[in-house]
C-alpha cells in the first residue's frame, strides 16, 4: 500500500456529500449575487506569487511548493486564487470591455505548512473577487453575502471581526510610528517577530505568542491615522453592516497574513476547531491590479477554508448524501436484463434509481435497499415477469402495489407521482 503524502487527504463519502453541498450552495448564492464562475490554473509561474503575496511573508518565504520545470522555468503549485484572478483579470484584458466584473472559484491550494487538524498541505478555498468597485458598498456587499453563506449552511458559533487598514496615503505614517514602537520593543519580541518588524512589521500585531501580544497592546492604533477618504468608507461599511443586521467586532490586531491587503479586512473566526479559528478572511486590495501590471482597478474578495468550513458543519451531524427514490431487486438472470434497462431509463428522466446485478436473494437485496435509503423498491422476479406486474413497495409505509409490466417506466413513473399528490 503506498500511503499518502502527508498533509494531503482524500475526502471521500459521506464526507464529498457535505462537500458537494456546502459547493451547490455557495454556488446558488453566488450567482443570485450577480457572480460568474472563473476556473484558473492550479501551477503558475512562482514570480506571480511573489509579486502579489510578497517576498516577505510566510506563504512565499516558507510554505510554497516550487520546482524548476523541466524548461527551466520556477513554476509554483497556486498557494491561494485572488493573485492567479487578478493575473487572468489583467491578462486577458478583461477591464477594457467592463472593468467590474465579479467572479467566483473553488478549488485546492497547496502550502506547506506544519498539518494539524483544520490545517492541512492541500486544502481547498471558495473565492469570491469583485473588480472595478471602489465603493464601500462592494466591501459590504461581500460580507453580506459570506454571512447568508454561513447562515445557508446553519454554521454556528462564528464571530465576524473586522479591521482597517488604511490606504497607501494614510498607511506609511502608521508604518512609521508603528516601526518606531517597535524599535522600542524589539530586544523582547520572539525572534520571529524581530525579523517581522524589518520586513513586514503589521504581522508583529498578529503574532500568537503571548509576550508579543502583551508588549504590542499599547502599540499604535491605525484607525488613529486614517485619512478622511479611508474614515468614510470604513464608516460605511460599518453602517451598511449595521443596517443589514450583521454583528461584528472590531478588531484592531486583524493584519491578514498577504501585503496586498488595503482599507477593509475581515475574517471569520470559530472556536470550534481548536487552533486554527479562521475559516474564511479577506479584505480589499486596491493596489493589486496595477502591481501585478494592469490599470489602477480597485478590487476587494475574500477566501473561506473549505476544509474548515466542511469541518465545523459535520458537528451538525447531518446526512447529506443522496438516496435513491427507487431500487430495483431483481432476482435471477432475465430479471437483472430487464431491471437494468428500467434503471438506466429512469435515471434517464432524473428519478434516482439503483438497482442490483448480483442475482443475490430477495432478503439480500431488501437489506441493501434499506442501507442506501432506497424510498421504494421494485421486486421483479420470474413470477412477477409470467404475471406481467411487479411489486412497487413504499419503503416508509409498507405499502404494495402492483407495476403493469405494459410500459413499466411510465408506469414507475406515475406510481411515483401518484405517491406525491
Ligand atoms: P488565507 O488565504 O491565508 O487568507 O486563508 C483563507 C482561509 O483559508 C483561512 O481562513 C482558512 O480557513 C483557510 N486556510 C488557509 N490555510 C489553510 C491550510 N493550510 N489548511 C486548511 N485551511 C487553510
Amino acid at each position: 500500500m503506498i500511503p499518502l503524502i502527508r498533509g494531503i487527504r482524500d475526502i471521500f463519502p459521506p464526507d464529498s456529500d457535505l462537500w458537494r453541498h456546502i459547493k451547490n450552495t455557495a454556488e446558488n448564492l453566488f450567482q443570485d449575487f450577480g457572480f460568474s464562475e472563473i476556473l484558473i490554473p492550479i501551477m503558475e509561474k512562482t514570480e506571480l506569487f511573489k509579486r502579489s503575496i510578497g517576498e516577505q511573508t510566510d506563504i512565499v518565504e516558507k510554505e510554497m511548493y516550487t520546482f524548476t520545470d523541466r524548461d527551466g522555468e520556477s513554476t509554483t503549485l497556486r498557494p491561494e486564487a485572488t493573485a492567479s484572478i487578478v493575473r487572468s483579470y489583467i491578462f486577458h484584458k478583461m477591464y477594457a470591455e467592463d472593468p467590474i466584473r465579479k467572479f467566483y472559484t473553488i478549488g485546492p491550494m497547496f502550502r506547506r505548512e506544519r498539518p494539524q487538524k483544520g490545517r492541512y498541505r492541500q486544502f481547498y478555498q471558495i473565492d469570491a473577487e469583485i473588480f472595478g468597485q471602489s465603493s464601500p458598498y462592494a466591501d459590504a456587499q461581500l460580507i453580506i453575502m459570506l454571512t447568508i453563506l454561513m447562515d445557508r449552511l446553519e454554521v454556528k458559533d462564528t464571530t465576524l471581526h473586522i479591521n482597517f487598514l488604511g490606504c497607501f496615503k494614510c498607511r506609511p505614517d502608521f508604518n512609521n510610528s508603528f516601526k518606531k514602537f517597535l524599535i522600542k520593543i524589539s530586544d523582547n519580541l520572539c525572534e520571529n517577530c524581530k525579523k517581522r518588524a524589518e520586513t513586514n512589521p503589521l504581522r508583529v500585531l498578529d503574532c500568537k505568542n503571548e509576550s508579543c501580544f502583551q508588549l504590542t497592546a499599547e502599540a499604535p492604533q491605525i484607525s488613529e491615522f486614517l485619512c478622511k477618504e479611508c474614515k468614510e468608507h470604513f464608516e460605511t461599511v460599518c453602517k451598511a453592516l449595521k443596517n443589514t443586521n450583521i454583528k461584528f467586532q472590531m478588531n484592531d490586531r486583524l493584519v491578514r497574513g498577504l501585503d496586498y491587503y488595503t482599507k477593509t479586512a475581515f475574517e471569520i473566526q470559530t472556536d470550534a476547531l481548536g487552533a486554527q479559528n479562521a475559516v474564511a478572511g479577506g479584505g480589499r486590495y486596491d493596489g493589486l491590479v496595477k502591481l501585478l501590471g494592469g490599470p489602477d482597478m480597485p478590487a476587494v474578495g475574500f477566501a473561506i477554508g473549505f476544509d474548515r468550513l466542511a469541518e465545523i458543519i459535520a458537528l451538525n451531524n447531518i446526512n447529506y448524501a443522496q438516496k435513491p427514490e427507487i431500487f430495483i431487486a431483481a432476482l435471477g438472470k432475465k430479471c437483472i436484463k430487464e431491471a437494468f434497462l428500467w434503471a438506466s431509463a429512469l435515471n434517464a428522466v432524473r428519478i434516482k434509481t439503483e438497482t442490483e446485478f448480483s442475482g443475490k436473494s430477495l432478503k439480500s437485496l431488501m437489506r441493501r435497499a434499506c442501507k442506501i435509503g432506497a424510498s421504494n423498491v421494485i421486486i421483479i422476479g420470474d413470477q412477477e415477469l409470467e404475471k406481467k406486474e411487479a411489486v412497487f413497495r413504499d419503503m416508509n409505509t409498507k405499502e404494495q402495489i402492483g407495476i403493469k409490466l405494459d410500459n413499466p417506466v411510465k408506469n414507475i413513473m406515475e406510481a411515483l407521482s401518484k405517491k406525491a399528490l
